[in-house]
C-alpha cells in the first residue's frame, strides 16, 4: 500500500463509521415497516446500500435571508412565461380536460394551475431519491416525525409497483412528480386515470392532473364557484390583520361596502367568504371562498392558493390584479445589483463577475460588510447598503 493510499484509508474511516451508524438506524426502521405489511424484500431492496443524503438536510434546514412579499412572489409564481406555457398546456391537453371536468368537477385553469406552480408543468418536479431523503431525515432527526410515515409510505408504493425505486424521484420532503404529492397524500389520493394499473404522477400527464383533480375534489371543491375576487376595501375600514378565517356571506360583505374591482354583482351572494388582505391597505384585497380553502389542503400557504387561482384566472383570460402591490423604495434594479455586486468585488468581499443574481454568495458578502459596518445584519442588498458603499468610493 502506497502512502497516499495508507492516508486515504484512514481518512475514510470516519466516514465509514457515519455510514454504518446510517445503515444501522435505516435497518431500526423495520419493525415499523412490517408493522404497516412492507414485506422484507421490498425492504431489503429499498435500503441495500443507501446512504445519508447531505443535500436533503442543506434543502431542509435552509432559511430564506428574507421574506419575501407577496407582492413579489405572486409576480414570480405568474409569471409571463407561466402563463404562456399554461395556455399552450389547456390547449394540447384540451380533451384530457374536458374529461376531468366532467368527472371531478375542478375547474381546467385551476388544475392546469396547480400543475405550473406544482412542477412547473412537470419540467421541475425534483430529483432526489424518496427513500433516500426521507432515511435522510429520519436518521439526522431533522422533521423525522414528519418523515417516518412517509417513508413506510413510500416503500408501500414501490412494493405495490406503481413506479421503481430508480425513478421514484422528488424533493428534499418526498414531494414526487407532476402533482409533488408526499407520499401519504399519494396512497390517499392518486389515481389511474388511464387504466394501465399503475398511478404514475411522475410520467404520465393524465394520471397527475387527473391526481390532482382527484385531491381537489375530496378536499370540498365546489364545482362552478370561484376561488375569491379582488374587492376593493371600504373608506376608513382598516384591513391590516384582519384575518380571512373570519366568514360572512358575499352578501353581507357587498352591504358592508365590499365591492368587486370590476364593479361586477358577486353571481352566488350567499357564498361564505374571509377577507384577504397581506398587505393591509396597501395593497390588493381579496375576497376567498371555499375553494381557496380547498387549494390551501394542498399546500397550507395563503400565498400559494393566492397564486394558484390567480393563476387560473388569468389562463381563463383574466387580467391582472386592479391595485398595485406596494413598491419597496429600497428595492434595487438589474443594474443597481449588479453595480452592488461590483462594489463588493473591488473589497474583496465577493469572487467573480457582477451579474446581478443575488444568490448565497452575494447575500454572505451583504451581511459581512453589515457585520463591519456594525449594521443589522440581515444579507438583504438595499439602496441604502448601494449608497453606503458608493459613498466611500
Ligand atoms: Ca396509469
Amino acid at each position: 500500500m502506497t502512502l497516499t493510499a495508507a492516508a486515504a484509508l484512514v481518512l475514510c474511516q470516519p466516514q465509514a463509521a457515519r455510514a454504518d451508524k446510517f445503515q444501522a438506524c435505516v435497518q431500526g426502521l423495520w419493525p415499523s415497516a412490517k408493522a404497516a405489511g412492507v414485506k422484507r424484500e421490498t425492504f431489503d431492496r429499498a435500503t441495500q446500500g443507501l446512504t445519508h443524503n447531505p443535500k436533503v438536510i442543506e434543502q431542509a434546514t435552509f432559511q430564506p435571508e428574507y421574506k419575501r412579499p407577496v407582492g413579489e412572489y405572486i409576480d414570480r409564481a405568474v409569471s409571463d412565461k407561466r402563463l404562456e406555457t399554461g395556455k399552450q398546456m389547456l390547449a394540447d391537453n384540451k380533451e384530457l380536460l374536458d374529461k376531468l371536468e366532467a368527472k371531478y368537477g375542478v375547474d381546467r385553469h385551476v388544475l392546469v394551475a396547480v400543475w405550473g406552480m406544482e412542477s412547473n408543468y412537470g419540467t421541475q418536479p425534483g430529483d432526489m431519491n424518496v427513500i433516500q431523503s426521507l432515511a435522510t431525515l429520519i436518521c439526522s432527526g431533522t422533521k423525522s416525525k414528519f418523515a417516518r410515515p412517509q417513508f413506510v409510505s413510500a416503500l408501500k408504493i414501490l412494493q405495490r409497483g406503481d413506479i421503481n425505486y430508480d425513478a421514484m424521484n422528488g424533493s428534499w420532503a418526498g414531494a414526487m412528480g407532476h402533482t409533488q404529492f408526499i407520499p401519504t397524500t399519494y396512497s390517499a389520493y392518486a389515481v389511474d386515470h388511464d387504466g394501465d394499473g399503475k398511478r404514475d404522477i411522475w410520467g404520465n400527464v393524465p394520471d397527475a392532473l387527473a391526481s390532482t383533480a382527484s385531491y381537489l375534489k375530496v378536499s370540498n371543491w365546489q364545482p362552478g364557484a370561484a376561488w375569491g375576487y379582488e374587492v376593493r376595501v371600504p373608506k376608513g375600514f382598516n384591513a391590516k390583520g384582519v384575518s380571512e378565517k373570519k366568514l360572512r356571506s358575499l352578501a353581507e360583505w357587498q352591504k358592508a361596502g365590499f365591492v368587486r374591482v370590476d364593479g361586477k354583482p358577486y353571481p352566488r351572494p350567499g357564498d361564505k367568504a374571509g377577507l384577504f388582505a397581506p398587505e393591509g391597505n396597501n395593497g390588493p384585497a381579496f375576497l376567498v371562498l371555499n375553494n381557496f380553502r380547498s387549494i390551501l389542503r394542498y399546500n397550507q400557504s395563503n400565498s400559494y392558493a393566492l397564486a394558484v387561482g390567480h393563476l387560473s384566472d388569468r389562463l381563463r383570460g383574466g387580467g391582472p390584479f386592479v391595485q398595485a402591490w406596494p413598491t419597496d423604495e429600497n428595492r434595487l434594479s438589474l443594474d443597481q445589483r449588479k453595480e452592488l455586486q461590483q462594489l463588493l468585488v473591488v473589497r474583496g468581499l465577493l469572487e467573480g463577475e457582477p451579474d446581478g443574481v443575488i444568490g448565497p454568495m452575494t447575500l454572505e458578502a451583504v451581511k459581512t460588510y453589515q457585520r463591519n459596518k456594525n449594521l443589522p445584519v440581515d444579507g438583504y442588498p438595499t439602496l441604502t447598503i448601494l449608497k453606503a458603499l458608493r459613498a466611500e468610493g
